[in-house]
Parts: structure tokens; C-alpha cells; sequence
């Protein structure tokens, strides 16, 4: 009985940033001397080899091997189910310590393979548009919970070196990483931050900077420091460009408007041409499309270095909204081409599996109100 509650009581190391790592370690008694060494030692099974046993950790000393093996475990997130798109795009709902649930996908793509990570069970946002934002259940990931979605979708892919990995993007499956599952990563922008940090670390998962972009639906005020702490990519949600029909779109809008936003974006660490800042455009029927609408858009976004991302609007059930036709997204883009920006229209990927952009939603919810119902029919059955 003891070891069984001892093993639950075991923390897992995997995900961990080096600060918390360095802690692990100090608890367990090893020296302050030791401890930068033995954390890089353990940073590069953990995040360079995806090493899964303590036993393989052959640098490390015998005796601190034991004692990690005592006190914690390399254990992943729980894989509660993976689904499968037709298009290839995979989706894996994992399950967290407190059994809270949430969405992580991966999108295969010619030359390049793109995680997109959750930093929140649900989102306390209300995007109209978004089912994310419709999940009653709200808390943030920790930073383990953050990285482990890349750890776990890197085991799952095959994509540690030494895997077999058929992956025609050269030696990784995974090149890059998008902050666009559930959730407002600057609403837990802490532990975004050094999840992102760990994510791009050199010695370890070693993602580039390039390759990792943190979409906001324009949390002003933290907009700045994560730029300067992390150096990512920056992606805005901005989907329309006059305050009154934001406002309705991205509630969040009537706290920082638009301008205010925008002027935020200027101050975008290193913002260049070379390292533009991606406009995210949902595309609603008769809501936001018209050909007015995108030389308003083009107006508005004169002078920063920019690219502007088309969405097809994604359904989800009980949606308020229609996707526009394939013509008006056409002609919308064709305008924002012609003042000369990249508008790479998003093609919907994994619809089939609700993968989608903004279909995201972990049933969180549902498991709690079916154990409601169970244990109602469970207590009216005994007490018949
Ligand atoms: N909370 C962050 C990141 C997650 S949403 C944000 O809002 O930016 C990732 C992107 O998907 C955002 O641009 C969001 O506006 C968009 N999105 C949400 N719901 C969508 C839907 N139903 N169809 C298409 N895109 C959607
Ligand atoms: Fe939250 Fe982003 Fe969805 Fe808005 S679009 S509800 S901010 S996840």
C-alpha cells in the first residue's frame, strides 16, 4: 500500500524549467556546488534525448541516480485520446495531474511541422467566434504542463534523435511551435514565458525563435515584457479594424482598443521586415469581409512590419457565425496582396477532428456533469 502512495507522490521532472529543476535537485540533497553541472547534465536527457529512464542518464552519478529515482519520475502527460485527421493533422487531448483536460495539435505540412500548444484549460476570453471561449472551466497550465505538450507530442512523432522519424523536414517533425491552442497565453503570461524560454533553449529542445509565435487577442499591458523576456514572434488576433465591431468580436477590445494595440506592436522588440508580426483575420460572412473592410485593414496597419493571416471561419456547434465564401476570401485577399502584404490565406486543417483554429474544446466539462448525473441515478437507486 505505502509504495503505491509513495509512487502517486513522485513528481515527475519532465517539463520542468531550470530554476525548478535546480530546486528538484537541491531537495534531494544534492550540493550547491553540483547543482549547475548536474542540472545541464539532466536538462539534455530530459529535453535534447527525451530520455525516459533515470538508468540512461549515464553521466549522472550512480548514487544521485538513485535518489532520483526515489523521489521522481520522468513521467509524461496522460494521453487520454488521440484522434487522426484525414489531412494527417493529429490531436492528442491530454489529461493533467487534478484530471483537468486539455488540446494539443499537430499540423504536417510540406518541409515543416507545426505544434500548436494550449497555456490555459479554456480561456476566460469570450471570443465570439471561438469555442475555446465558450469552456466554463478555466485555470492556467503550469510551465510543465506547457512543455510537456511538446515532450509528449515529440514522443508520440517519433521526434527524438535516434527515432525512427520518416519525416521528410530534415531531422525534425517538429520545426515549429504556435502559442494557438486553447486558452490567452498572456493571461498566464509567467509561465508562458518560460515554458517558451525552455522550448527554445539551445542545450535542449532548441526550437529557434523564428519558429515559435505567441498569438494574443491584445493583452496590452503584458505585450511588451514577453516580447523582451522570450524574443518569439508575436501573432495579434485582430479580425477587425474599427473598435465598434471589435468590441463585439474580441470583447477584450473595449479594455484595449485598438489603437492602444497597435502601438504596443510598434514597440515589438527587433520588429523588422525580417521579423514581421502576423495579423490574424477571421473570416465571418457579411460580418468583417467586405472589400472596404480589407483597404481599412490596410490603412490601419501602414507603417508596421506585418503579415496578414487569412482564417476561414472554423464551425463549431451552435456558432453564431458563417465562414465566407471562397470568392470574397479571394477578392479580400487579393487587396491586401496588391498593398503589398503576404496574406497566406490559412487552409482549415484537421476540421474533421475539430482540430481546427478555435475548435477547440476539451470536454472537461462534460465528464463532470455526466459523474453528476451518475451519481444522482447511483444514490436514487439506493436509496429505492
Ligand atoms: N487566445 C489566443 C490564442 C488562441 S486562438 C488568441 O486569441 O490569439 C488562435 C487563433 O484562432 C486566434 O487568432 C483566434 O482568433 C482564432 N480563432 C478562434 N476561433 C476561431 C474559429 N472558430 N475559426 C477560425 N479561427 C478562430
Ligand atoms: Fe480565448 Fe483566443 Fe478563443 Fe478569444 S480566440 S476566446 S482569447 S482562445
Amino acid at each position: 500500500m505505502q509504495e503505491i502512495s509513495s509512487d502517486i507522490s513522485r513528481p515527475s521532472l519532465s517539463g520542468l524549467d531550470r530554476a525548478s529543476l535546480a530546486a528538484r535537485l537541491s531537495a534531494i540533497g544534492v550540493p550547491d556546488k553540483q547543482l549547475r553541472m548536474r542540472v545541464n547534465q539532466i536538462w539534455s536527457w530530459l529535453y535534447t534525448h527525451g530520455t525516459r529512464d533515470f538508468d540512461a542518464m549515464t553521466n549522472v552519478s550512480k548514487d544521485v541516480r538513485a535518489a532520483l529515482r526515489e523521489h521522481y519520475t520522468l513521467d509524461r502527460l496522460e494521453i487520454a485520446d488521440a484522434q487522426f485527421s484525414d489531412d494527417g493533422t493529429r490531436k492528442w487531448l491530454f489529461k493533467m495531474n487534478d484530471g483537468q483536460l486539455v488540446e494539443t495539435v499537430y499540423i504536417p505540412e510540406a518541409g515543416r511541422g507545426t505544434l500548436c500548444v494550449s497555456s490555459q484549460v479554456g480561456c476566460t476570453l469570450t471570443c465570439r467566434f471561438c469555442h475555446t471561449g465558450t469552456q466554463k472551466l478555466v485555470r492556467n497550465l503550469e510551465v510543465a504542463e506547457i512543455v510537456g505538450q511538446v515532450v509528449s507530442a515529440r514522443d508520440e512523432l517519433q521526434d527524438w534523435p535516434g527515432d525512427t522519424n520518416q519525416s521528410n523536414t530534415g531531422n525534425r517533425r517538429i520545426t515549429n511551435v504556435v502559442m494557438m491552442g486553447m486558452g490567452e497565453p498572456l493571461y498566464n503570461a509567467e509561465n508562458v514565458a518560460h515554458a517558451l524560454n525552455v522550448m527554445s533553449d539551445g542545450d535542449g529542445l532548441g526550437l529557434s525563435k523564428r519558429r515559435i509565435t505567441l498569438s494574443t487577442s491584445g493583452v496590452v499591458p503584458e505585450i511588451p515584457k514577453i516580447g523582451a523576456d522570450t524574443g518569439v514572434m508575436l501573432a495579434i488576433s485582430l479580425h477587425a479594424v474599427k473598435d465598434e465591431l471589435r468590441n463585439e468580436l474580441v470583447p477584450l477590445n473595449k479594455k484595449y482598443p485598438i489603437e492602444e494595440l497597435l502601438d504596443a506592436c510598434r514597440q515589438w522588440p527587433s520588429l523588422s521586415n525580417a521579423k514581421r508580426i502576423t495579423f490574424e483575420y477571421v473570416m465571418l460572412k457579411d460580418v468583417n469581409d467586405s472589400n472596404a473592410d480589407a483597404r481599412a485593414l490596410v490603412k490601419l496597419l501602414a507603417g508596421i512590419p506585418a503579415k496578414i493571416n487569412l482564417i476561414p471561419f472554423n464551425p463549431w456547434p451552435g456558432a453564431p457565425y458563417e465562414c465566407s465564401s471562397w470568392e470574397r476570401i479571394e477578392a479580400f485577399a487579393d487587396i491586401v496582396n496588391r498593398a503589398g502584404y503576404a496574406s497566406p490565406v490559412r487552409r482549415p486543417r484537421g476540421r474533421d477532428i475539430m482540430a481546427a483554429c478555435g475548435q477547440l474544446k476539451s470536454a472537461s466539462v462534460k465528464p463532470t456533469a455526466a459523474a453528476k448525473k451518475m451519481a444522482e441515478l447511483a444514490s436514487r437507486n439506493l436509496t429505492r
